[in-house]
């Protein structure tokens, strides 16, 4: 089995595989192809990656005879000219946005699996890259507000004074949210949160933060199906633009991590809500690519409204390259290493299993 990890291009920092899970594939019996300056962004080097087992060349050499191709996102088709016909390809492919390529990588014999598309399931669960890097996610958008915010976030008392601690605000409290809310609770902030599934309640009092829901409608009970989120109804969004008026002008950061899978973005907070908070005061919109929890938000951009900045956040698990890149590099083997058969020195992805069925992406 060779195993090829490709150079990401563009903006993603990320790359799929870690010396250490070179080593551990080497130890599964594969041999590793690794592109010349893969790592750079994530701070690996070459050498790194050779000192683990690994062979470095160009992307042709690479790619020769490989049996699995490791991706961070889906490459450019028309860079995989020398793969070979049945070559696994893994990676967050993004199938409902790239429908086009994926139909090329199926074309030209590829194997593709869109690992986002793991079921929330525990036996998936170290496999999971939306997870990993969703909690990466919710630490940098704190940690960029933070940057962004002109006052701190503990409370400091000093011989000039006292500086307030600031109010911190989690709408959404998935992964990234959780970790949003333990981040802020870490750098001192008075945290509270909200979210429209029931289940949520406790995990947000566990953190030490305050929940703020809707009271007079019923959201969802419990954990939701699958733990995920749907539209509500028109009653409970008034409601919630009600709690939300109420609480948001007293709040000085505020993040938003809301998503619905297949539908875009819920909108949560609208300009005229930006209005009544205190000049320099700050939000970042997580949900920006989704289109985004906060009305004007604008994805990978940082704009100003009534003296609030916001921060449409775009795929921050990629400013935190090394990390980010570790996670997803041990999500990838953790995948391979659960369906590798020993005899053979290969993976086997049985069609009626419910974690292959769920990521094949053709
Ligand atoms: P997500 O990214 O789909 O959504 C983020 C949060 O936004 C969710 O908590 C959702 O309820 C909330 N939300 C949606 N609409 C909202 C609205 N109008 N107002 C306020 N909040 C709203 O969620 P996620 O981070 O992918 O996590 C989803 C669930 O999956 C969680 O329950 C998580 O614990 C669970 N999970 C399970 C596993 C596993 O068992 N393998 C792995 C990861 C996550």
């Amino acid at each position: 089995m060779k195993i090829a990890i490709l150079k990401e291009s563009g903006a993603e920092t990320r790359v799929a595989a870690i010396p250490e899970t070179v080593t551990k594939y080497v130890a599964l019996g594969a041999s590793i192809a690794v592109e010349q300056g893969a790592g750079d962004k994530a701070s690996i080097s070459d050498a790194d990656y050779e000192a683990a087992g690994a062979t470095v060349g160009d992307r042709a050499a690479v790619l020769a005879d490989a049996d699995i191709i490791l991706t961070v996102t889906g490459p450019d088709p028309a860079t995989l000219g020398d793969a070979k016909r049945g070559a696994l390809l893994l990676g967050a492919l993004d199938p409902a946005r790239r429908a086009d390529d994926i139909a090329a990588y199926r074309a030209a014999g590829l194997d593709p699996l869109a690992m986002e598309r793991l079921p929330r399931i525990t036996r998936a669960q170290s496999m999971d890259i939306l997870s990993s890097q969703s909690n990466l996610a919710g630490y940098k958008a704190v940690v960029d507000a933070a940057a962004a915010y002109g006052r701190a976030y503990p409370m400091m008392m000093t011989a000039a004074g006292t500086v307030s601690p600031a109010k911190l605000f989690v709408m959404g409290v998935g992964v990234a949210g959780l970790q949003a809310i333990a981040t802020g609770r870490r750098l001192g902030a008075q945290v509270s949160a909200t979210d429209v599934r029931s289940a949520t309640r406790e995990q947000i009092m566990s953190l030490g933060a305050k929940p703020i829901f809707v009271e007079n409608v019923a959201g969802i009970e419990g954990e939701g199906q699958g733990g995920y989120a749907g539209e509500m109804s028109p009653e409970y969004q008034a409601a919630q633009a009600e709690l939300v008026s109420s609480h948001i002008a007293k709040q000085d950061v505020v993040i938003t991590t809301a998503l619905i899978p297949g539908r875009p973005a819920p909108r949560l907070i609208s300009d005229a809500q930006i209005a009544t908070m205190r000049r320099g005061s700050v939000i970042v919109d997580l949900a920006a690519e989704a289109g985004g929890n906060v009305e004007g938000t604008a994805p990978g951009e940082s704009v100003v409204r009534h003296g609030v900045t916001i921060i449409g956040a775009v795929q921050l698990a990629r400013n935190l390259a090394a990390d980010a890149s570790a996670l997803f590099a041990r999500n990838l083997y953790n995948f391979l290493a659960a369906f590798w058969d020993q005899e053979t020195g290969a993976p086997v992805l049985p069609e009626d299993d419910e974690i292959i069925k769920a990521i094949r992406a053709t």
